[in-house]
């Protein structure tokens, strides 16, 4: 998922996080409502239009805007507010690249543009567009690839406020358990992981959106919830340190640890669900963390057999 550019040294001695610095320029979705104008609706515009709501896109977000939100929204089990926000723009991005063609090539093209980039708002992702997202890419610390994807667009749209993407941390102090406690299998198999510890603060492993979750046997939960769809999930928590919907960077204390929903023993269970609301094996993922690499690609870890050798 994200790329930490630059790993610098951290200096280890009274560092009870390790947090992977990112040179990244950031940027929070934008919340885009009925009565504004500019490039940022031409974009939700263009991007309606390729996921097939017939609108104009003429930069005017009134009633036929408004409504094409909502359904969109409600078509995906969203909250149907009509405002484009941190919720709804995971949703509404569509990767391109070059050879890419359509409405969302244009909605891209109309944000590089508002960047400066002057290019033709053609629907077609040519060399030209290819070379202005590389330069973009290259001046806000992004991985230069030529993909506008959900780093990209998130940039492009943010305006370089808000927390930057990138960087991780451990979701506990690191002296609160050894390296070993990250790498077990879940008691019963399952792609997640026990984290056995009392009543202790725990941490955003990465940036991303708060969402309060609770469940009978999640008991007091947080879901940490990424661009892309994906999201780290907390649960037993003995209490939350953070608002709904906050906006929050890695290393960020979310909550302390606790005894909730089916625990049995106080701990902290972590895991780790990609877009399509797969579970996925956080094992390797917090061990790199842990080591101080670069965790892999949320798609990239295991369903099943979460042992790490
Ligand atoms: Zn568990």
């Amino acid at each position: 998922m994200r790329v930490v550019a630059i790993l610098v040294a951290v200096a280890a001695a009274a560092v009870f996080l390790v947090v992977s610095p990112s040179a990244t320029a950031a940027g929070a979705w934008p919340s885009v409502r009925q009565g504004a104008g500019g490039p940022d609706v031409v974009t939700v515009q263009y991007l309606l239009r390729h996921h097939g709501h017939g609108i104009p896109a003429d930069g005017d977000f009134g009633p036929v805007t408004a409504s094409a939100v909502t359904a969109f929204q409600s078509a995906r089990g969203l909250v149907a507010d009509g405002v484009v926000g941190p919720q709804t723009w995971p949703y509404l991005i569509v990767p391109v690249r070059q050879g890419s063609t359509g409405e969302a090539v244009r909605a891209a093209q109309t944000q590089l543009n508002k960047h400066g980039a002057g290019l033709a708002v053609d629907g077609r992702f040519g060399s030209v567009t290819d070379g202005a997202v590389r330069a973009y890419q290259s001046a806000h610390g992004l991985a230069v690839d030529g993909l506008v994807g959900p780093q990209t667009w998130q940039s492009l749209l943010g305006g370089g406020s808000g927390p930057a993407p990138g960087g991780h941390a451990l979701p506990l102090a690191r002296g609160a358990l050894p390296r070993a406690a990250y790498g077990a299998p879940h008691w019963n198999g399952n792609p997640a992981v026990d984290l056995m510890v009392s009543y202790v603060p725990a941490y955003a492993i990465t940036s991303g959106t708060v969402d309060h979750y609770d469940s009978a046997s999640c008991g007091i939960g947080i879901r940490l919830l990424q661009p892309d769809g994906s999201r780290f999930v907390y649960c037993h928590l003995s209490a939350r340190s953070v608002a709904e919907g906050a906006s929050v960077s890695a290393g960020t204390r979310l909550a302390t640890t606790g005894d909730t929903g089916n625990s049995g023993d106080p701990h902290l269970h972590v895991e780790i669900r990609t877009a399509d609301g797969v579970a996925r094996c956080p094992q390797r993922y917090l061990l790199a963390i842990y080591d101080g690499g670069t965790p892999p690609a949320l798609t990239s870890l295991p369903t099943s057999g979460c042992t790490v050798g």
